[in-house]
């Protein structure tokens, strides 16, 4: 439709005009059509011979002309895109949307107003409906669905979103149809009817068979000659290559790569291709070769896992006509789209004949491939389900051919997404439909039927038996398909029956029944005795079962409970199912009797015969009796009289023998059952089964209580429990009778039996052996039977307690909830999605909680954690049930304890006694007669009566709290009849029977009674309130007195309550001033941190200390100096450091022969662009970059890190050998996994488990012997030396350098590609003789005095084997930090490991500011032992260097280019002042040969500080106009605020102006030496930019000459507060510059030269005035973000819905992840986004990985948008997730979008995942969390 209709191809046209005369004539027929397709499409379609499979392409443009043209041309009788029109303006808007979903598009539920889960919308309508402010769950569709926006039975309310209201409103007209001239509607017709069939013929068309006669290429063809490549076309063929699922990816892969001999990359993407398509060409040949092809993967794939793969050989010209079919069914679903006259013909068409094409296509679904079946579905649902009469139509034959679909179903091995079958729940889920089906179409009874067919093939003795991981399980499992669909029919029940939905429900139900008779009893158990159990037998299946029908079981009770008919008759039916059931051991009885009661028992032992878990029949019975009342029906009704229609006693026993044979395991009497049974348990109580098991089974039991008799009832419990004989008065007496008596008599039998002396030991040993085996049986009985009496007890209290069933007791649905959620808060506070989980769901996946949590519970954010819980109400304190019946043995005692704890801390009495239960509903309130029958008070007399025995043994704490508890229950029901004033229940009367009020009291003060002995006091206090109640005749008087009583006591309560509040206050007020005071010490510690550190060192050992100054009195902080003539002097401490493997203690720097020995740090070094102002740059060529200093934009840089954690060197060897051994012995395969990469010398911290690659050797002070020597002879006496002599003497050096290319140096062994060659210095006596000609002789002694002089000369000794392990630390930052291969001579070792420690420097100065911290605020003791020893190693590196002549030649080199520049060196803009600063300054001392020197923060350095310093400064003048484009208008406006700057910080403003207009004029000179044109500056902006702008250097420089020089830092540098002026001021203090005034330290003429021929450079102009290009950094206080993302995380997921993969044309990305440090969308995990990496290596890596490796160095930090989680990744094998900075309202992640709700992004969240990445942690989190996560399986990473 889409092209131009004005260019008619001729012979089109005369094809049209014959077809239409065909037609007038009325004999146009589609064979007309195919005949001519039958030529023309091989020739447009045919793959060619020999092709490359991968790029098949087709003449599409051609296709549209000769193929598409001539069809539309036809049909429209003109011109199409007028006809198109005409009947599109027919159309009213439409009002369904009906979007059809592709695979993880974002989809939006309501929970408020959806009709049920599946009622979705897709993103534009929940955009633009009222839901999106209700509250939505979002998710991510799975593919195949669509849009229901406009459903009016999907939506309870806003059925329209703002878009389709529209089609709303104008619905109501006519017919379309009745507009279109008849002609038109004809000539549709016979298009669609003959492209329908073709498209079924072709796409289903199998290998052998032949396509339909018409089509086939004829004998004839060979002649004329022009069609003769039609002909041809008949003996080319293709190999195809079919999906399925049961070969890996992999598989198909290797099997193609030998098959077709192809790359491993093409046979990914034909993998790729086949995955998503269902089935890809892989050759075009000729027969022959195909079919070989075909043998070879049919041969290597059959060969371990039996199927083959599926491999057709096919003429290229049917897949020429499977090609267009499909385009022609991708034409047909555009136009269908278009209007609703053309879906009204095509429904026509496809439900002709009852639907016969449908049928066929529902019947060859399985036969096609992947893409060809969506198409049809796609179709199915574009043409027939968005018109309501269609749908209607196609749900009925959909529902005809349900059998034999689920059959093909079954036997097909394609996900349920990609058949037929998955539209069932576009049609079952809608209720008229639905409702339609059951009564017209008997479609429960039908999927029923098939389901029970398949069932029947797995019964043993009538039951289920379902077995474990058989090929039969995996069709059971795909059968399982119905039940889902059986839920959607019967999701809303019918509000108007007729008879024959009536008959049609019934049917269904009926089917039901015989499937749950074959589950009722299945997976029976038998208590194993003596040995275990052989194997587990299997019980997950029938569990899984059990879940889908729990969800369809309480819809059919619905369905049949909204009916009388119905009910009665369902129940009916019910009984029969029963009856049938019911076995001859249920009829087998005997008498049992207890006091004046004899009850006829059902004989059974459940410790010996079979027991199963699966009872739903006896379930339904009690979900239905639920219901009998409102009919005013019950169990004996009339209605119900059914032969063999079981007893009440029969109706329970199954339930009662399940409950009995969990008592009994908890008594341990089914120990050697093993884990099976336990899981079964666990499952039969957890809250996914439960609601239809345990609930139904204590309802029934309810239920049973109600037809029984009590005292009979409670007889059959006993007997049931075995507890017959324990309820026996004279059970202790006989207990103990039996033994005593069994042992004389063994005693009588050993005495006469063995008359031989000699035996006599023998036989005492013997005697022993068998009464102490005895005695063992005895206890385990004893304790067993305390146990079940225990349990006993229980299961009655639940019978009579637990009434939160709506239909049970008085209560409604909410009250229910509520009840979950106080037990569940009793437990313990929860966060919202722990609460949620642990409720049950309703059949719409609601739990309710969000009615009435807020009514129980109060929202509690905490600090800290974002996570915020729910805690309890204090007015539902007394609700807690410590029984409740839901909670496992965990959750009660674990309640118990909270809720003794709090009543402790609360000061009241420490028991819980049980809460008042709700009335019971009128059919239940039989069961409180249990409460006062003659065998409970019988019962209640037996235990407090032994309780009061000490001989007695059958007695435990916990059955008297248990008996207490009913006597409470007991006691609250009197209270309740009493009120109502209602005789029949009168406990207190007839427990006089048993004088249970003086057993009570009798217990008061007993031993056996303290655990319990508040609950005791509360009992007998509610008995006696109870006994008054009705003992008073005067009721009034009384009454009103205890509401006198009761008011002043709550006025009693209320004023201490009120006394309580205030003293709370007082306390809270406290605690605040405590706490402030408490981070005052904490500040004052933190500010003195060296004088407390101090203290604490000498207390105990710290393998942490700090080097401190020596006297603290002579020289107060504030004035420090680092560096220059005027530089503090301290004498750094010796400091001594703990092993933490041998735990010895040693100090530092000692030679070899003493103490010390070497020791280390665990360090990381690593690759990082974090810095990066650049991201376009990267470094390409590790082994060519000349690292000699870093870039302007730090786009690249090596950052070490440490744990801070010493090691002896020998310790640290041992234990890395050691991991290394390790790890090698470790098959390949079991490394994969681990946190650390040993091929990259990996290992973690003995300690900590932090990642290190290397160890860092900890060296002695810089300063100790500069500081003795310096500190001998006065300052005075050494001559002194001017900064414009200094730099002439250095310039002198490299007037007198010599420079030798690499080549002519053959032993010259290393980096051969370095271009800069070798740099030679002259001799120190050259320079200074030539120095000394053109200054003078003092200036010359100065200038040899800054090389020589002892203090830089004198350099401890260092022990060899401390000098090994400097040479690989210097290495190994070489390695690491450029990723290269080892090459221990190279020269840019050293260079590596100074700007290693530049880098570091700047990314710590960086994360401080970030945090908006002082420069040397809460440093961690592991960033100050790093940074320290870092700093110390650089300076030491000379010593540690093969050939000192590399330090010189860098020496040379560095000096050149910021003396000299030139056109190799870099210009002013391109390297990074700091780090110049670094390299020269630890590097020059050592500059001339022979000469070994160490910087110590002499002279020199702050000369070398105020050249690199004046440097950062042009580089901010040059740069200036480029972020601050100054308009003359904005200077004015600024002008006053300017002006108040300086004055309030330096409250010099007249030093501050005077800076101004000295930079004003050095930006002018700096700007004409550039020749860039002046620009007009207002002086005191200029001036705070510059302040403001060249702080992060001063910062840097700081850091730098603080840990190098040891001298301490002043107190504003550790100050809590971060005031960036006063630190600006504090730092030049700091640092030896002039206070207070940036001019003094650069008015020196040598200086000015400088920046002359700094600027003069020509590439400063063109860096300057390229706008905008990023090779100019014009940011220079800019932290790096990560990318920002939007608040709403639903914008996020629907930009990534559309988001297409880049490697294969137009298809979704599956797994869309975003980088977020650049912003850039990728396809993770994903086989077509793979990347061979490295290259040439065949290693395929994931697109995260390989995007990692150039944006992040081989770190990553990533965000998996569909699933809401944050991906780490390291150095390509290492990696995991961590929590998303997405929350919830409840402040909870959603990681992978379980819950659904909405999320939004939390700024803390974000800001923590930011620092981590700034401060390099990744590797070390990722180390942590996989260490922590051990047992996870393993992902592999590098493909994500
Ligand atoms: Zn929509
Ligand atoms: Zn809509
Ligand atoms: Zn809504
Ligand atoms: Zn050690
Ligand atoms: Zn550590
Ligand atoms: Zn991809
Ligand atoms: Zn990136």
């Amino acid at each position: 439709m889409l092209f131009d209709h004005d260019i008619m191809d001729p012979t089109v046209a005369e094809l049209v005009e014959r077809w239409s005369s065909l037609y007038k004539e009325g004999r146009f027929s589609a064979l007309n059509v195919r005949e001519y397709w039958r030529v023309k499409v091989p020739e447009i379609y045919s793959p060619q011979p020999n092709c490359n499979c991968l790029r098949i392409t087709f003449d599409e443009e051609l296709a549209q002309k000769m193929l598409f043209d001539p069809l539309e041309r036809f049909m429209c009788g003109g011109d199409p895109s007028q006809v198109y029109q005409m009947v599109r303006q027919l159309d009213t808007p439409p009002s369904l949307c009906g979007r059809v979903f592709k695979n993880g598009d974002p989809t939006y539920g309501c929970r408020d107003c959806g009709m049920d889960p599946t009622c979705v919308l897709c993103a534009d309508c929940f955009k633009n409906s009222a839901h999106s402010k209700h509250r939505y769950k979002i998710s991510t569709s799975s593919g195949g669905g669509y849009c229901d926006c406009g459903d009016r039975e999907a939506w309870k309310s806003d059925v329209f979103c703002d878009i389709h209201i529209k089609g709303q409103m104008a619905e109501q007209s006519k017919n379309p149809l009745e507009m279109i001239p008849p002609d038109l509607i004809e000539r549709i017709h016979l298009i669609f009817d003959c492209i329908l069939p073709y498209a079924k013929e072709l796409l289903t068309y199998e290998e052998g068979f032949s396509i339909p006669k018409d089509l086939e290429i004829r004998e004839q063809d060979r002649e004329p000659t022009n069609l003769s490549s039609l002909y041809d076309s008949k003996d080319t063929f293709v190999t195809m290559l079919y999906n399925d699922e049961t070969h890996t990816y992999d598989q198909v892969i290797s099997t193609l790569e030998r098959a077709i001999d192809c790359s491993q990359k093409d046979a990914v993407a034909f993998a790729t291709s086949i995955d998503r398509e269902g089935r890809c060409i892989v050759r075009c040949s000729s027969f022959q070769q195909c079919s070989q092809t075909k043998n070879v993967m049919e041969k290597q794939t059959s060969r371990g896992s039996g199927r083959p793969l599926r491999v057709q050989v096919m003429p290229t010209y049917v897949i020429a006509h499977q090609i267009f079919a499909s385009r022609l069914l991708t034409w047909l679903h555009n136009i269908l789209e278009s209007a609703q006259a053309f879906r009204l013909i095509f429904s026509e068409i496809v439900n002709r004949d009852g639907g016969s094409i449908v049928e066929n296509i529902i019947w060859t679904d399985t036969k096609m491939w992947k893409t060809a079946r969506v198409q049809w579905h796609r179709l199915f649902i574009s043409g027939m389900l968005m018109d309501q009469e269609s749908k209607k139509m196609f749900a009925r034959t959909f529902t005809k051919n349900y059998s034999r679909m689920m059959k093909d179903f079954i036997l097909d091995d394609h996900d349920h997404a990609v058949s037929v079958a998955s539209l069932g729940v576009q049609l079952f889920t809608m209720p008229t439909i639905a409702h339609m089906l059951v009564a017209e179409e008997d479609v429960l009874a039908r999927l029923l039927n098939t389901f029970l067919s398949e069932c029947d093939k797995k019964l043993k003795d009538n039951k289920l038996a379902l077995e474990q991981r058989s090929s039969n399980t995996l069709s059971f499992r795909r059968i399982q398909y119905i039940l889902y669909d059986l839920k959607y029919l019967l999701g809303v029940k019918p509000e108007v029956w007729t008879r024959e939905l009536r008959s049609g429900f019934l049917h269904g139900y009926n089917l039901l029944l015989r499937l749950l008779s074959m589950m009722q009893g299945m997976d029976p158990m038998v208590r194993q005795v003596g040995t275990h159990m052989e194997y587990e037998p299997e019980w997950e299946s029938a569990f899984n079962l059990h879940i889908k029908l729990a969800a369809v079981i309480p819809l059919v009770i619905e369905w049949a409970a909204s009916d009388r008919i119905v009910l009665i008759k369902a129940y009916r039916m019910l009984m029969k199912s029963l009856a049938e059931l019911c076995t001859e051991d249920m009829k087998r009885r005997y008498v049992r009797e207890l006091l004046d009661y004899s009850v006829s028992c059902i004989e059974y032992d459940v410790s010996s015969a079979p027991v199963s878990i699966h009872l739903p029949l006896s379930r339904l019975v009690a979900g239905l009796t639920l219901h009998l009342d409102k009919y005013g029906l019950n169990y004996n009704s009339p209605e119900f009289l059914v032969t063999g229609k079981p007893s009440p006693e029969e109706l329970m026993e199954p339930v009662l023998r399940t409950q009995v044979m969990i008592a009994q395991v908890h008594a341990g009497m089914w120990r050697r059952n093993g884990f099976s049974l336990i899981n079964q348990i666990y499952f039969y109580h957890n809250v996914r089964c439960r609601q239809e098991m345990l609930d139904r089974d204590v309802m029934l039991l309810q239920i049973a209580a109600t037809l029984i008799d009590s005292n009979e009832f409670l007889v059959h419990l006993l007997n049931r429990f075995n507890l017959m004989s324990w309820a026996q008065e004279d059970y202790e007496m006989k207990y103990l009778r039996d033994d005593v008596e069994d042992g004389v008599a063994g005693k009588a039998h050993a005495t006469t039996a063995t008359p031989h002396r000699a035996f006599r030991v023998f036989r005492q040993v013997h005697l022993v052996l068998v009464n102490s085996s005895k005695l063992g049986n005895d206890e385990d009985n004893m304790r067993q039977t305390v146990v079940l009496v225990e349990e006993y007890l229980q299961l009655v209290m639940t019978i009579v307690s637990e009434r939160y069933t709506p239909g049970i007791g008085q209560i409604g649905e909410e009250e229910r909830i509520k009840k979950e959620i106080i037990q569940l808060l009793s437990i313990e506070p929860m966060p919202h999605s722990v609460l949620n989980k642990a409720l049950p769901e309703g059949t719409n996946h609601e739990t309710g909680m969000e009615k009435v949590i807020d009514s129980v519970a109060d929202f509690k954010k905490s600090s800290g954690a974002t996570k915020g819980f729910y805690e309890l109400k204090k007015s539902y304190y007394s609700h807690y049930n410590l029984f409740f019946y839901h909670y496992t043995r965990e959750e009660q005692s674990k309640s118990e304890v909270a809720q003794r704890a709090r009543k402790k801390t609360a000061g009241e009495e420490e028991c819980c006694p049980p809460p008042v239960p709700p009335a019971f509903t009128v059919p239940f309130t039989m069961i409180v007669n249990i409460l006062q029958c003659d065998v409970f008070l019988h019962i209640l007399k037996t235990v407090l009566k032994r309780m009061m025995d000490l001989k007695s043994q059958s007695v435990s704490e916990s059955q008297l709290q248990k008996v207490l508890h009913l006597v409470g229950y007991a006691l609250h029901e009197e209270e309740r009849y009493y009120h109502n004033n209602d005789p029949y229940f009168h406990f207190t009367r007839r427990a006089q029977k048993i004088n249970l009020l003086g057993l009570l009291e009798g217990l008061v003060g007993h031993h056996r009674t303290t655990t319990h002995k508040d609950l005791l006091a509360w009992t007998i206090r509610k008995y006696h309130s109870v006994l008054s109640l009705s003992a008073s005749s005067s009721k009034e008087a009384q009454t009103s007195e205890a509401v006198m009583a009761s008011t002043s006591t709550s006025v009693a309560a209320s004023a201490s309550s009120e006394k309580k509040r205030r003293s709370d206050i007082a306390a809270q007020r406290k605690a605040r001033i405590m706490m402030k005071m408490a981070s005052m010490q904490q500040n004052f510690i933190k500010t003195n941190e060296t004088l407390f550190q101090e203290t604490s060192s000498t207390e105990q050992t710290n393998d942490v200390v700090e080097p401190t100054p020596m006297d603290l009195t002579e020289q107060l902080p504030e004035d420090m100096i680092a560096i220059g003539p005027r530089q503090t002097l301290v004498q750094p401490q010796e400091v001594s450091h703990t092993c933490i493997l041998c735990h010895q203690e040693d100090q530092v720097g000692r030679g070899e022969g003493s103490t010390g020995r070497a020791m280390v740090l665990g360090a990381l070094v690593q690759r990082s662009t974090v810095l990066s102002r650049n991201r376009a740059r990267r470094l390409d060529q590790p082994d060519n970059h000349d690292p000699l200093l870093l870039p302007a934009d730090l786009y690249w840089g090596a950052h070490t890190s440490s744990c801070g954690h010493t090691m002896h060197a020998h310790c640290w060897q041992e234990y890395f050998d050691d991991v290394v051994k390790k790890e090698r012995r470790k098959p390949y395969r079991f490394r994969q996994n681990l946190s650390f990469d040993i091929d990259k010398s990996e290992y973690l911290c003995p300690l900590c488990e932090a990642l290190c690659n290397t160890a860092l050797p900890l060296l002695p002070s810089v300063t100790t012997t500069a500081v003795n020597l310096r500190s001998q002879d006065p300052p005075s006496a050494t001559p002194t030396i001017s900064l414009t002599d200094w730099i002439k003497g250095l310039q002198t050096i490299l007037k007198h350098k010599s420079v030798h290319s690499h080549r002519d140096e053959k032993e010259e062994e290393e980096d051969t590609n370095c271009v800069e060659g070798t740099w030679t210095p002259p001799s120190l006596p050259s320079v200074v003789m030539d120095l000394m000609s053109i200054t003078s002789p003092e200036t010359a002694e100065a200038f040899t005095n800054l090389f020589s002089n002892l203090a830089a000369t004198t350099i401890p000794a260092i022990p060899s084997y401390t000098m090994n392990m400097m040479s690989n630390f210097a290495h190994a930052v070489y390695v690491h930090g450029l990723g290269v291969h080892p090459n221990l001579s190279s020269r840019r070792i050293p260079l590596m490991v100074w700007a290693s420690a530049a880098y570091t420097i700047l990314t710590l100065e960086e994360t401080q500011r970030n945090a908006n911290r002082a420069l040397l605020t809460s440093l961690s003791s592991r960033q100050r032992d790093c940074l320290s020893a870092l700093i110390r190693f650089a300076a030491y590196v000379p010593q540690c260097v093969k050939k000192k002549q590399a330090i010189e030649s860098a020496s040379v080199r560095l000096l050149s280019v910021i003396l000299e520049g030139g056109e190799t060196a870099p210009c002013i803009l391109e390297w990074d002042s700091f780090s110049a600063l670094v390299t020269l300054s630890l590097s020059l001392p050592s500059i001339f040969p022979k000469i070994l020197g160490m910087a110590v923060g002499s002279m020199q350095d702050l000369y070398l500080l105020q050249v690199c310093f004046l440097a950062h400064l042009v580089q901010l003048l040059l740069t200036y106009e480029k972020q601050n484009p100054v308009s003359e208008m904005e200077v004015e406006d600024d002008e006053e605020g300017g002006e108040e700057a300086p004055k309030d910080s330096a409250g010099e403003s007249g030093a501050a102006t005077g800076d101004a207009e000295w930079l004003v004029s050095m930006l002018d000179h700096c700007r004409r030496m550039a020749s860039l044109p002046p620009i007009a500056v207002q002086p005191q902006r200029l001036l705070a930019y510059i302040k403001e702008n060249c702080l992060p250097f001063l910062r840097c420089c700081g850091l730098f000459f603080h840990f190098l020089t040891e001298v301490p830092a002043p107190e504003e540098l550790q100050s809590s507060v971060f005031v960036w002026e006063s630190e600006f001021y504090c730092l030049l203090r700091y640092l030896g510059l002039s206070i207070n005034q940036l001019r003094p330290t650069f008015d020196d003429p040598a200086l000015l030269e400088l920046v002359s021929r700094w600027c003069s450079d020509s590439r400063v102009r063109t860096l300057v005035t390229s706008a905008g290009s990023e090779a100019c950094v014009n940011s220079w206080t800019r932290i790096n973000q990560l990318v920002s993302l939007p608040h709403d995380y639903s914008e996020l997921i629907n930009t990534v819905s559309q988001f297409p993969c880049p490697a294969s044309s137009g298809d979704d990305s599956r797994t869309p992840t975003m980088c977020l440090v650049c912003g850039k969308m990728l396809c993770s995990q994903s086989y077509c986004c793979q990347t061979e990496f490295p290259e040439g290596s065949r290693v395929m890596v994931g697109a995260c990985t390989y995007h990692a490796h150039y944006c992040g160095a081989g770190t990553g930090i990533f965000l998996r948008v569909r699933e809401c989680k944050i991906l780490l990744l390291s150095g390509r094998i290492k990696g995991c997730f961590v929590s998303p900075p997405y929350l919830d309202e409840y402040g909870e992640t959603d990681q992978g979008l379980k819950r659904g709700n909405p999320l939004h992004l939390d700024a803390t969240q974000y800001s923590r995942l930011h620092a981590m990445w700034l401060s390099h942690s990744i590797p070390d989190t990722i180390a942590h969390t996989v260490e922590s996560n051990s047992g996870v399986v393993p992902t592999e990473w590098q493909h994500l």
